[in-house]
């Protein structure tokens, strides 16, 4: 049985580790407290009949064998660090649900065909060493050269992060890393961390894609002068025209009527800022994310030539740089069906959306077919204490879950034929 109860009781537990009196939740990757969350989740999956490792890119895996030793594994993953004052359930619940899976099939007895593994991957959220997704990075072979020379802000390596933990890095190639056909399917189940299930009264979602970013560094350059002196007429400047062109991203996201197209500008640095200096230059942020490329590009093109309008208008110069770059990616249509035809037969009603922010499984879709669940989360508030998802929500997602991964599961290996 796949229990509410169990579900709250976990993530009550797990959120404790970390926790400081009213701040949330921080538990940091490979930290003192992730070392005793691994333990936790760690004698979950073996109360579940898993057979448990650390990787050597500190992803802890959970194997629960199958009965065709020549199938391959079904994967159920999340994370369990945090952002700095976080909240419980981000990333939590797609572990806790996935052990919750397996440990529904040690309870009814019932054997898979295929192992089923939950991995727990390494700093998702990037809060220590500032660069996410690393476990996922590292099972997909994706790792940037630089990645295990980042240091936390006491100096730490990630490298040697690792090897406190009585990992070797050096060995993430050889014995991390999985190549396309090496997973049936990968599945995850995270809060959906925005409002849509919230506002539309609905547990559960199906994701469909998830979005991709590209961020733009913008710069705007007129002339600094005495805020005194100088005729309103005749100032160039800088700030004002950073937020026509701030105006003009949510114009331009917003004429795509009904589209996931969101942009924003999250950051300004007004130069050389002073309460009485008209502002000479301004360097902003611009995140745009869409599931679709061509709309991104199209959107972002938009920009470029209202801004460049904008700074002609004022006597500004503008410079866009694009900073990078991230592919938004599909989950299979296959999947997606199946996790409509499961929610059927439970009469849950679930809309399929997309996902707006990153997750490992954006990764593992270059190696393997991907499937998302969303789960409604409170106000839909995020990386906050004040997170917060039902358990009775998760535990239908849960069911969700387990009914795709069985349904993956137990499927019957086709034999090649002699
Ligand atoms: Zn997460």
């Amino acid at each position: 049985m796949i229990t509410a109860s169990r579900i709250k009781e976990r993530i009550e537990l797990l959120g404790s580790i970390g926790e400081s009196n009213g701040n949330g939740v921080t538990r940091l990757a490979l930290s003192k407290e992730d070392k005793e969350a691994q333990a936790l989740v760690r004698s979950w999956m073996e109360q579940a009949g898993m057979e448990v490792r650390l990787d050597a890119a500190g992803n802890l895996v959970g194997r629960k064998a199958g009965l065709d030793p020549d199938a391959k594994p079904v994967v159920i993953g999340s994370h369990i660090d945090s952002v700095v004052n976080g909240g419980k359930y981000d990333g939590t619940i797609g572990v806790i649900g996935g052990i919750e899976v397996v440990q529904h099939l040690l309870e009814e007895n019932i054997e898979a065909i295929h192992p089923i593994e939950v991995m727990v991957f390494c700093e998702e959220e990037g809060s220590r060493f500032q660069s996410g997704l690393f476990g996922s990075r590292a099972v997909i072979g994706a790792l940037a050269p630089g990645d295990l020379d980042l240091r936390d802000k006491h100096g730490i390596s990630r490298r040697e992060a690792l090897m406190a933990f009585d990992l070797n890095p050096e060995e993430i190639p050889d014995t991390v890393t999985r190549n396309r056909g090496d997973v049936e399917v990968y599945l995850e189940m995270h809060i959906e961390q925005g409002p849509v299930l919230d506002t539309r009264g609905l547990p559960v979602g199906i994701v469909t894609a998830i979005a991709g970013p590209t961020w733009t560094e913008i710069e705007v350059e007129g002339k600094a002068g005495h805020a005194g002196t100088i005729p309103m007429g005749m100032r160039n400047d800088a700030l004002l025209g950073a937020s026509e062109i701030a105006i003009a991203v949510e114009e331009i996201c917003m004429e795509y009527v009904g589209a996931p197209i969101v942009g924003t500008v999250g950051r300004m640095d007004v130069l050389p800022g002073g309460s009485n200096i008209v502002p000479g230059r301004v360097k902003m942020s611009v995140d745009l994310r869409d599931v679709d490329r061509a709309r991104r590009s199209e959107a972002l093109e938009k920009l470029r030539v209202r801004a460049q309008q904008i700074a002609a208008r004022r006597g500004l110069r503008v410079q866009l740089s694009e900073r990078m770059t991230v592919d938004p990616v599909f989950c299979n249509d296959e999947v997606v069906n199946v996790m409509v035809e499961e929610s059927e037969k439970m009469n849950l009603v679930c809309p399929q959306m997309i996902s707006g922010a990153g997750h490992d499984a954006q990764l593992m879709a270059s190696i393997a077919d991907i499937g998302m669940i969303f789960v409604r989360c409170k106000d839909g508030i995020s990386h906050n204490p004040l997170e917060f998802a039902e358990p009775h929500d998760i535990a239908l997602g849960t069911e969700l879950l387990s009914r795709v991964a069985l349904r993956y599961a137990m499927k019957q290996v086709t034999q090649p034929s002699i």
